[in-house]
């Protein structure tokens, strides 16, 4: 009887204890759980905690730079030893400052590059980048301009000959170290405004995919006072960085004009502007995918350095259009115009004696103006009369009999 009793108590404590101990591991599984969410829940805190405490750093870096008294802007002259420069202050004067070739890449501070100098000392604290942007310095930058040389009118021996002298360089430079032959590093191409000459210039780009890069000479040197030769040394890095490409400086006359000795500032800048041009041709690689083409409508005062061989040697002249060029060029400008059915290109060809490519075109687009204001369904002789007398007025005449007597104007 007791031993029944005891048993059955016993078996009571068992299920007791069971229920206690399954209680237990419950309680354990989910502390464990908490744990495993409270580490989880620290790392986060954690990392948060190091992503702020970097970005207190970050600002208060950013604030003690802002803090920092500026800097003023100098241009490195030249470098006379690992310690010392001589620089020019944006304001004029020469210096001899010294610098840390430990906190300046010597490969980055040359001859040109800006810098920004300690107010106090004048020491050279850092080298500032190059403008990337190109359009800062107006040079125009096309990836692969959309002209090609079916859309140039009459200048096909000129074609054929930028051909052999840009393209060919460019599509089969074995052709050339093959027979051991350097292609010219530079072309001129001479003409009055408008005879194509850019026109030209981009379609060989586009024939060859290669970035069409364009700078003007006189933009240059007016609207970039004391920064010409530095912009002529970033628009030749520029052109070996997006290489292929054709560098089309229009205007070359502005800057490479025979140097006269007249001591003023302004013609000692272009002086500095053409000697770093000059040394930018001397340094690059004939046989490389980065041709030169200059263009100018007055060969006649070119500086004669820059027509030596190695230099810009090969010169192209896009002459004034005859009949049947210019016949060509309307026909070129008005492939898309819906014309009357007796139009004849050959009576306009013959009416527009000594006008340019640029003519022709502004001709081709006057007469579709009248008929578009006249609403008409077809442009006739009629409109393209009146074009070709407002376009080529007494103005046109003038010029193109100062021209005839060898007046020579800019
Ligand atoms: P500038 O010296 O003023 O830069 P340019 O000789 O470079 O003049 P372009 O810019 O090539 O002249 O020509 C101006 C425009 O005239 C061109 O966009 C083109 O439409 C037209 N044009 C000039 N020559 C020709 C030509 N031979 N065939 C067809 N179009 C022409």
């Amino acid at each position: 009887m007791k031993s029944g009793s005891s048993g059955a108590m016993s078996d009571d404590y068992f299920r007791f204890m069971q229920d206690k101990m399954k209680q237990l591991e419950d309680t354990n599984n989910m502390l464990r759980e908490k744990l495993v969410t409270i580490e989880r829940e620290w790392h986060y805190y954690q990392d948060m905690r190091v992503r702020y405490e970097r970005k207190i750093r970050d600002l208060n870096s950013e604030l003690d730079k802002l803090r920092t008294p500026p800097l003023i802007i100098g241009t490195i002259i030249n470098k006379i030893d690992d310690k010392r420069m001589v620089v020019q202050s944006s304001t004029g004067p020469k210096f001899v400052v010294s610098y840390s070739s430990q906190f300046i890449d010597a490969s980055e501070a040359v001859p040109g590059a800006q810098v920004g100098l300690n107010q106090q000392s004048l020491a050279v604290v850092n080298v500032l980048p190059s403008a990337k942007d190109p359009s800062v310095h107006g040079m125009e930058v096309i990836e692969s301009p959309n002209v090609d040389y079916s859309m140039i009118g009459g200048l096909s021996e000129q074609i054929e000959e930028i051909r052999e002298v840009v393209e060919l360089p460019l599509v089969a430079p074995e052709r050339f170290e093959r027979v051991g032959v350097e292609p010219p590093k530079g072309i001129l191409l001479t003409g009055l405004p408008g005879t194509g000459k850019t026109l030209l210039a981009k379609a060989v780009a586009n024939s060859t995919s290669a970035t069409f890069i364009r700078i003007v000479g006189s933009e240059l040197v007016q609207k970039y006072i004391g920064e010409g030769a530095r912009i002529v040394r970033e628009l030749f890095s520029l052109a070996k960085e997006k290489a292929p490409s054709i560098l089309f400086i229009d205007e070359l006359d502005a800057i490479a004009a025979r140097r006269v000795e007249d001591g003023t500032s302004g013609e000692r800048e272009v002086q500095r502007t053409m000697l770093q041009l000059l040394a930018e041709i001397d340094g690059f690689n004939p046989r490389g995918n980065v041709r030169i083409i200059g263009a100018t409508n007055r060969p006649d005062i070119l500086d004669s350095a820059l027509l030596r061989p190695g230099r810009f040697d090969r010169i192209i002249d896009t002459p004034l259009p005859d009949t049947e060029a210019r016949k060509e060029i309307f026909r070129i400008h008005t492939t898309k115009m819906k014309l009357k059915k007796n139009m004849e290109l050959d009576n306009l060809a013959a009416l527009t004696a000594n006008a340019t490519g640029a003519d022709i075109k502004a001709i081709a687009t006057e007469a579709g103006m009248l008929a578009v204001k006249g609403n008409k369904k077809a442009v006739g002789m009629e409109e393209f009369d009146i074009a070709i007398r407002k376009m080529m007025g007494d103005e046109h005449r003038k010029y193109i009999n100062m021209k005839e007597m060898g007046v020579m104007f800019a």
